[in-house]
């Protein structure tokens, strides 16, 4: 899409001593040549995810700083050289994907993208034609995840970067700043230029309208801001009571409990939705939004959902995608816990609303390791759909780490053990410490099984803060001791996520 002069000469790469080359990251632009570059020789502890590589650049150098060898300039990279790379070229910025069937991946380590790009390949991943291929968000990450993991929004979207850049991707790709919750988050994001803003008002859901009186509804309906909404009690009456709204055959009616319970359940939180797309609006020319409630403690009814959209849509926000809560539970690395068959008659009806209320795409959040319920959302969404996965990608490095160094993995199974308690207070999830065997109890052989445990998964899973602050310079230096072997699970692991999408 770029035109012909950016058509990679993998016959390029001069020879460096000391350094081997990417070759599919070789490319040739306006007679200036780029190539990533790692070192030939083992390079110890490494405190980086990117420390031991280099962009290398051959011909106009001068935005970049670095060490001449010979006409080559080797160049670290830094967030400077990340920036001059982006500006000479345009595919290394991420952008809006629009209603291109997505995917998600999430990286805590800021290696696992070349990884992803195979996986992505491999499924034929294109954009932008909607129904063919996967239209890939390389950089994601909450604010959650980037205070656990000592990483910036910056660092993440450069990281992503240079794993792009490494594997030769020219497509367009996205970048996810994740579950945002304050407009001082959306700041953050975007002066580092993410293209995809996951607003999630889920403090604002108020869970205990689930199960509350017609009389506690009413109440809190009246309390609700209003002004914010542009609205009153009575107006909201007068738009949604004695009027039937039919989508694709589905009757979606509000009788005034059920509209009292939407408001009063929502109402703060569509409030608190429109405050962050306005200030968004505002500061970023070319965005997207997706309005996230997936983290909330009560499932989002059909007609919620279909309330949430009507009144978004009223005050004037735009999004790609919306992730309601389903029914059963999503807990993280693990497959859907719930009946599949109550799974699949919402989600057929939140499918159609979607499609009736945008069309948007619904999302998948912990959408990591969802064997189960993947042909379901395929089949409903018929295209309209994005799936978020994070941690998977952090289980699949320490399955990588249990082969090749068991000492290692011995140390972060026992660090988690002791961390577990802690560390699970804000995830959705029901690991019990007793049935993740003590490191001493499993031969170096059976190690790399646990990934394969659900209990063992939950708790290696929700720890990796603790890991990456205690063991995360021997952790990156075990990967980048053998990056292939790291690249070969993923891209293993991702093409069964993305298979059932591809049909
Ligand atoms: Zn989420």
């Amino acid at each position: 899409m770029f035109g012909d002069r950016h058509t990679p000469k993998s016959g390029r790469a001069p020879l460096l001593h000391g350094w081997q080359p990417y070759s599919r990251s070789v490319i040739d632009v306006e007679a200036t040549t780029y190539f990533l570059v790692r070192q030939a020789l083992g390079t110890g502890k490494v405190p980086a995810p990117q420390a031991g590589k280099a962009l290398a650049v051959v011909g106009d150098a001068a935005p970049f700083e670095g060490e001449l060898q010979r006409d080559v300039l080797l160049c670290p990279l830094s967030a400077a050289n990340a920036t001059a790379l982006r500006a000479r070229l345009p595919w290394l910025n991420p952008q809006p994907l629009g209603l291109a069937k997505s995917a998600g991946c999430g990286d805590r380590l800021g290696l696992a993208t070349p990884g992803h790009v195979r996986a992505v390949r491999a499924a034929g991943g294109k954009v932008p034609a909607p129904q063919a291929g996967i239209a890939p968000i390389w950089a994601q990450q909450s604010m959650r995840e980037n205070a656990r993991t000592g990483r910036t929004p910056q660092q993440v979207i450069d990281d992503a970067m240079w794993g792009l850049f490494q594997e030769g991707w020219r497509e367009p790709w996205g970048a996810d700043a994740d579950h945002l919750k304050t407009t001082a988050d959306v700041d953050l994001c975007a002066a580092a230029g993410y293209t995809f803003y996951t607003v999630d008002p889920g403090d604002h859901v108020d869970n205990e309208a689930h199960t509350a009186s017609l009389e506690v509804l009413e109440g809190k309906v009246q309390r609700l801001p209003w002004d914010v909404l542009e609205d009153s009690p009575d107006g909201l009456r007068a738009r949604y009571l004695d009027c039937r709204s039919e989508v694709e055959g589905l009757s979606i009616e509000f009788s005034p409990v059920i509209l009292a319970r939407a408001a009063a359940k929502y109402g703060r939180a569509i409030a608190h939705t429109v405050r962050m797309y306005r200030h968004l609006a505002a500061r970023v020319h070319d965005f997207e939004l997706e309005m996230s409630v997936d983290e909330t403690e009560t499932p989002t009814s059909v007609e919620e959902h279909w309330f949430i959209a009507s009144e978004l849509g009223r005050l004037g926000v735009r999004w790609v995608s919306l992730a309601p809560r389903y029914v059963g539970s999503f807990a993280k690395g693990v497959d859907y816990i719930g009946s599949l068959a109550e799974f699949e008659a919402q989600f057929a009806q939140h499918a159609a609303i979607a499609r009736a209320s945008g069309p948007y795409k619904l999302s998948l959040h912990s959408g990591s390791d969802k064997f189960s319920v993947y042909p379901i959302v395929a089949r409903h969404t018929r295209g309209l759909v994005h799936l978020k996965t994070a941690g998977t990608s952090y289980l699949e490095a320490l399955r990588a780490v249990a082969g090749t160094d068991p000492g290692l993995f011995r140390d972060i199974l026992t660090l988690a053990r002791e961390h577990y308690e802690v560390d699970r207070a804000t995830y959705h999830i029901s690991a019990q410490l007793s049935k993740v065997p003590a490191p001493a109890a499993v031969s170096d052989a059976e190690l790399p099984g646990l990934l394969d445990e659900f209990d063992a998964r939950q708790v290696l899973h929700v720890t990796f803060g603790s890991v990456l602050d205690l063991l995360g310079v021997r952790l990156l230096a075990a990967l980048k001791a053998d990056e292939e072997a790291y690249y070969a699970r993923l891209e293993a692991h991702f093409r069964r996520h993305l298979a059932p999408f591809m049909d």
